[in-house]
């Protein structure tokens, strides 16, 4: 049997409504942005194996820091204990950080750092002995699967089994130059209820590669500033330049309270997941009441092997080559996205960095489960490239290190895919 079949016998995935999905396909390893299945055949690896892998497969530099480091350290319990993987990430991650983020929370995945970040905000105002229990996030939304990461998520099929649930949440609209006015008045009228307001900045991912503008974030951010409503910026997501900058608040004047990151925080090598605050938070669980402390923890939190990995990520992400590499895909992006604007199929065209999102016309079956979704899958795989629409967007989010051959390899098979489906 090969691997997709003793798969099937005894896997569950995520995702997947397992009666109906194909056999998975077996992947034995991974080069730089191509990942080779059970018989050699070639995939490139055009969604970053879900945003994750920013470096390419199998980096050498990473697997050698890796290597080295579980030698030394596999793992240590992080209360009460430290190790140098561990201090010298934060003390890299921060200085790379606006400013005013001066403490790093660690866990192991990108829901746990939104979990973390919502504990953060909600015991806040409980230490301070006020009410405020509210949180404001975007519809559309996606901050995670997890209970808490879901409530602050937009209301969809994915979280209909457990809406009744999930705690209340204010939603609003993305902001824009004509509901600005409206939002802050909205936030204003609720400002004494509201503990944080959270977001993904300049792109909600999940929900469909949705984009809005940096400036009417940053009076968004701004006005919660002067109301006190503690900002969340989300970038598991636009994180380790996804958006053409190191980060997606560098596009911002106005910074946020707290930063949550994971998903190219390692390179795609282990899980790992950060939270990152202001002192002004912190300094509120500082008390000689055992009772201020903020309970949270998992058995992974911190691991030495994860941090290895997302240093090594570190070196690559600040060497100039990997700004290069993400300068030079965005401007491959913007050239084909000129070259198919206007094409009957495309409803819409949109760019943010190294992310390119394609919105299709199906008619009227818009829905995630478009059958359109499928028929577009199947047609990349064939093809030898791994693109997984939302819905009817198809979005491009390679891994730096792809190049400009195998970019315009994908162009061009979208090319086709757009004249003859
Ligand atoms: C993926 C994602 C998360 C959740 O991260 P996981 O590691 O999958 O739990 C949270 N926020 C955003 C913006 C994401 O894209």
């Amino acid at each position: 049997m090969n691997l997709s079949e003793r798969d099937s016998a005894v896997i569950w995935h995520p995702y997947t409504q397992m009666q109906t999905a194909m056999p998975p396909i077996g992947i034995v390893r991974g080069e730089g942005a191509c990942i080779y299945d059970e018989d050699g055949k070639c995939y490139i690896d055009a969604v970053s194996s879900w945003w994750v892998n920013i470096h390419g497969h199998a980096h050498p530099y990473i697997a050698e820091k890796v290597a080295k480091q579980l030698k030394v350290l596999e793992h240590v319990i992080f209360a009460g204990f430290t190790h140098q993987p561990a201090v010298e990430l934060a003390e890299r991650l921060l200085s790379i950080l606006p400013l005013d983020q001066k403490k790093v929370f660690y866990s192991d995945n990108g829901s746990t750092a939104i979990e973390v970040a919502i504990k953060m905000c909600l015991q806040y105002w409980h230490n301070k002995g006020e009410q405020r229990t509210k949180m404001l996030a975007f519809n559309d939304a996606y901050h995670g699967d997890t209970f808490g990461a879901m409530a602050v998520s937009g209301r969809s099929a994915f979280t209909s089994a457990f809406d009744k649930l999930l705690f209340g949440v204010e939603f609003i609209d993305l902001p824009n130059a004509d509901n600005i006015d409206q939002l802050k008045a909205h936030i204003s009228g609720l400002k004494t209820e509201l503990a944080c307001f959270i977001f993904e900045p300049l792109v909600q991912g999940s929900g469909g590669m949705i984009m809005y503008e940096a400036e009417y974030l940053d009076q968004l951010i701004a006005h919660c500033k002067q109301e006190g409503i503690f900002t969340i910026d989300d970038e598991v997501f636009t994180g380790f330049g996804r958006t053409g900058k190191r980060f997606a608040c560098d596009h911002l004047k106005h910074q946020p309270d707290i930063m949550c990151f994971s998903k190219g925080l390692t390179g795609g090598t282990m899980a790992l997941g950060v939270t990152t605050c202001t002192l002004q938070i912190y300094d509120a669980f500082l008390s000689d009441d055992r009772l201020k402390t903020l309970f949270h923890g998992h058995s992974f939190t911190a691991n030495p092997v994860a941090c290895a990995a997302a240093l090594a990520s570190m070196d690559l992400f600040v060497d100039p080559s990997t700004q290069q590499n993400i300068d030079r895909i965005a401007a491959e992006h913007a050239a084909f996205a000129e070259q198919i604007r206007g094409h009957r199929r495309i409803r819409a065209i949109r760019q943010t960095g190294t992310i390119l999102a394609m919105e299709w016309e199906t008619g009227n079956d818009t829905s995630y489960f478009s059958s359109l979704r499928d028929t577009l899958y199947r047609y990349f795989l064939e093809a030898g490239i791994v693109l997984r629409p939302l819905g009817n967007v198809l979005y491009i989010l390679p891994p730096y290190c792809i190049t400009t051959d195998q970019l315009r390899y994908i162009y061009r098979t979208i090319g086709q895919a757009l004249d003859t489906l």
